[in-house]
C-alpha cells in the first residue's frame, strides 16, 4: 500500500474517477444468434448468445427461457498459463453474470427453451466479470432477447485509502476493496454486487454513486456499438 496513487494519478495515469479505455462491438461472431466483443483496458473479451432454442431437457421450465452461462478464461489470458479446466472462480463468476443478466430479460416469451450465454476471455486485466456483463446485455439485444433495459457493469474500489473507478488488475490485487456492480440504470437497479474487502458506509454510499457515474459512460459506448450495427446499415439502404 502506498504507491498506487501519486499525486492524484494512478500507476496507468488515470485520475481516480477515469475509465479505462473502452471499445465495444456487436455482431462479432456470425454463428451465434447474437455476439458482441469488448475491449476494456487490457480486458479482451467475446461473448456469443445461442438460442432460445427448444428443450425437453430437465432444467427447462413451462413459463418461461432458462438462461445458461459459461464465463471461461483461455490458458493465454493470464500472465502465467491458466488451467484449462473450469475453476471454482470461472463456476462463480459465470452464475454471477448469468444473474446479473436474467433480471434484464423478459423471458416469459419463450417456454421450454434455453439461452446460452458463452464469456470467452482471450485477455483478462482485472474487471473481466464487469467487462463480460457489459458485453453480455449488448450481446443478447443483438440476439433480439426483449429486455427492460441495458446492464452495465464496473468495479469501484479502494487503492491507497481512496476511492476509485475502474479498478486495473495491479489495483484489484494490491489494493483495499474490490466492489463490482452492475447496474439497470433506467429501473434504478443494481443487478451484481461483490465485495471483497472492508470499507465505512458512507464509502460504499459514495463508491455507488462514483460506480453508477461510470455505469453510464459504458450505457453510451453500448447503445453506439448497436447502433452502428443496427442503424448505421438502415441509413446505407
Ligand atoms: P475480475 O476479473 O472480475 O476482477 P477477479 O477479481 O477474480 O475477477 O480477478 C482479477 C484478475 O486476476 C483477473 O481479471 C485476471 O487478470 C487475474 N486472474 C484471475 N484468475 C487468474 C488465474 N487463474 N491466473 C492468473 N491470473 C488470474
Amino acid at each position: 500500500m502506498g504507491n498506487l496513487i501519486v499525486d492524484g494519478k494512478r500507476t496507468d495515469g488515470r485520475g481516480i474517477l477515469d475509465l479505462r479505455p473502452l471499445k465495444l462491438e456487436v455482431g462479432s461472431i456470425k454463428n451465434a444468434a447474437g455476439s458482441a466483443y469488448i475491449e476494456h483496458g487490457k480486458n479482451k473479451i467475446y461473448v456469443a448468445v445461442y438460442g432460445p432454442k427448444d428443450s425437453h431437457r430437465y432444467g427447462t421450465s413451462m413459463e418461461k427461457a432458462v438462461i445458461r452461462c459459461r464465463y471461461h478464461m483461455s490458458p493465454f489470458s493470464t500472465d502465467e498459463r491458466k488451467s484449462p479446466q473450469p475453476s471454482r472462480r470461472e463456476i462463480e463468476i459465470s452464475k454471477v453474470i448469468r444473474d446479473a443478466l436474467e433480471s434484464s430479460l423478459i423471458l416469459d416469451e419463450f417456454p421450454k427453451t434455453l439461452l446460452d450465454i458463452y464469456v470467452e476471455v482471450l485477455q483478462s486485466d482485472g474487471g473481466s466479470r464487469s467487462a463480460s456483463i457489459s458485453a453480455a446485455s449488448i450481446a443478447l439485444a443483438d440476439a433480439g432477447i426483449p429486455m427492460k433495459d441495458l446492464v452495465e457493469a464496473v468495479a469501484v474500489g479502494k487503492v491507497d485509502g481512496t476511492l476509485v473507478v475502474d479498478l486495473s488488475d495491479k489495483e484489484d490485487k494490491e489494493g483495499e476493496v474490490d466492489l463490482p456492480i452492475a447496474f439497470m440504470l433506467n429501473e434504478n437497479m443494481i443487478t451484481l454486487l461483490q465485495m471483497d474487502g472492508k470499507m465505512t458506509v458512507e464509502e460504499f454510499k459514495e463508491a455507488v454513486k462514483m460506480a453508477m457515474e461510470a455505469a453510464k459512460k459504458i450505457k453510451e459506448k453500448q447503445k453506439e456499438a448497436l447502433g452502428k450495427k443496427y442503424f448505421e446499415k438502415v441509413d446505407e439502404k
